[in-house]
């Protein structure tokens, strides 16, 4: 079999035009001799009204929370109905939604008695959003002529507890999807999942976190051993810097797995940062791909990129983020006093990006979180502590910055203008990075691009695009 898994993102499954562009992208896969199976997203935009619904009930507006409730509801039978003629097939549809919303509202009435929004009772609120639109993408499948079969994510991605970033048990989600979904693709049958949702040993709804969709999507690909993992999103690929950030970002046509991790994880949204893992282990190809503009042959991620005359492939920016300032009027860098630091973020469970240290004062980054109080009270105790938030990392990422000379000198001189931080040379020595106020991310982007991307080198870079604009704007 010719197994390949197809993720799509919210804005792929948004409205009935959009379901049906990707029911037409996955009937051609069919058509290829490809089996394809089919993850999902919400609906654009769901998970962010499904976690406000949460947030109103969560402080006893109970009238505010059922209104979004129901604004969705009719949203997802309206895009049912569009997509949907077959009368026995839109009723039980219409019976499927109905019943997840009936008992959505009843999930939000209680929450706005007890007034307690847990992390288990947010991803529960959450779940619907894809447990919903991965039914009826599997019924607009049938209806254009495929054999959709909706299954529950829940049943094969199976997680610890960790609410809200919950962490897969690979070996189960592989035996789990090998029995549910292997059976289908051999029936020529097309499973739809939704993405994001998943549960625990004990049956309890989890998620993987925001953008977790892209996470399943892998997840898949490496328990199937498929042999690609095609991420279907609103953009020509990865980009070299974001597209709303950056209108003349050209697409970059190959990119090695580990760039493309440091990427996501250094907050290009277009992948989420775990993606990459689980295709690394198997060396599953991912690509990115457009489906709004599906015959652009995208961004081919692999495990060995070609060779790139232009030190970088993209600039990212991490927002979001605070720096903490430890400072020690005393001899400080005594030894484990460093692992004593790293204890107290350890014990709140609080990820560090960034270190620096001089002989006096140790500098941190983290995303800012309101544990920050609670941190910079226990480290305290050690040292006086100051932090400040609105900080973004702008990140520069390529392989080619190996062994190259000067490379940091045209950096900081592209962003003279603005008041740099921290620096810092990834280990992998594959990304360049420095922390700036969020307000300066932007124009720094912009200043970085222009400098960088000039001259971008054709054998990796979509410079035919760049050109075609010029024409199309000098007409
Ligand atoms: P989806 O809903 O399909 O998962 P996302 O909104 O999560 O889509 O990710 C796609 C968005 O990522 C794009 O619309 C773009 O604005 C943003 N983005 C950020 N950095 C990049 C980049 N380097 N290349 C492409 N897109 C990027
Ligand atoms: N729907 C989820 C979110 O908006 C997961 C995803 O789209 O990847 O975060
Ligand atoms: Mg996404």
């Amino acid at each position: 079999m010719n197994l390949v898994v197809m993720k799509f993102g919210g804005t792929s499954v948004e409205d009935p035009a959009a379901i049906g562009r990707t029911a037409a992208i996955v009937a051609g896969r069919v058509a290829q001799g490809k089996s394809p199976v089919v993850v999902v997203s919400a609906m654009a935009k769901v998970t962010d009204q499904l976690l406000r619904a949460a947030g109103a009930a969560s402080v006893g507006d109970r009238t505010g929370a059922l209104a979004i409730s129901s604004r969705l509801r009719a949203r997802h039978r309206d895009t049912a109905i569009a997509l949907v003629k077959n009368t026995s097939d839109i009723a039980a549809l219409l019976d499927f939604i109905d019943q997840k919303f009936d008992s959505l509202d009843e999930v939000l009435r209680g929450l706005a008695a007890i007034l307690e929004l847990t992390p288990r009772i947010s991803d529960l609120i959450v779940s619907y959003g894809e447990r919903v639109s991965s039914r009826i993408v599997a019924q607009a499948f049938r209806e254009l002529g495929m054999e959709g079969v909706h299954v529950d994510a829940r049943d094969i991605i199976i997680t610890d507890s960790q609410f809200q970033k919950a962490i897969p048990q690979d070996d189960l989600i592989e035996k789990r999807a090998q029995e549910k979904l292997l059976p289908l693709a051999a029936q020529g049958k097309v499973p739809v999942m939704g993405g994001f949702i998943a549960s625990n040993e004990a049956g309890i709804t989890t998620t993987l976190g925001r953008g977790g969709s892209d996470f399943t999507g892998a997840l898949i690909g490496g328990a199937l051993t498929a042999e690609a993992i095609e991420i279907w999103t609103d953009v020509d690929g990865i980009m070299t810097a974001d597209p709303r950030v950056c209108p003349d970002a050209l697409r970059v046509k190959v990119i090695s797995f580990e760039e493309a991790a440091e990427l996501a994880y250094f907050g290009a949204k277009v992948l989420h940062p775990a993606t990459i893992l689980p295709a690394v282990k198997k060396n599953i190809p991912v690509l990115v791909l457009n489906s709004r503009n599906a015959s652009n042959e995208g961004t081919r991620i692999i495990s060995l990129a070609p060779h790139c005359k232009s030190p970088f492939k993209s600039i990212s920016v991490k927002k979001k983020l605070s720096i903490i300032d430890v400072v020690a009027s005393r001899m400080l860098m005594t030894h484990g006093y460093l692992s004593q630091i790293f204890a107290i973020f350890d014990k709140h469970q609080c990820p560090v990006d960034m270190v620096s240290t001089s002989e006096v004062s140790v500098s941190l980054t983290v995303d800012s979180t309101d544990k920050l109080p609670a941190i910079a009270a226990d480290l305290g105790k050690l040292a006086d502590v100051k932090y400040e938030g609105k900080k973004a990392l702008v990140c520069m990422v390529g392989e080619d910055i190996r062994g190259q000379h000067g490379i940091a000198a045209q950096v900081f001189n592209a962003v003279r203008h603005v008041n740099v931080r921290m620096i810092s040379q990834g280990a992998s020595e594959i990304n360049m990075s420095f922390m700036i106020e969020e307000d300066d991310a932007e124009e720094a982007v912009r200043s970085l691009h222009a400098a960088f991307f000039k001259e971008p080198d054709p054998a990796i870079f979509d410079v035919e695009a760049r050109k075609q604009l010029a024409v199309d704007s000098a007409q």
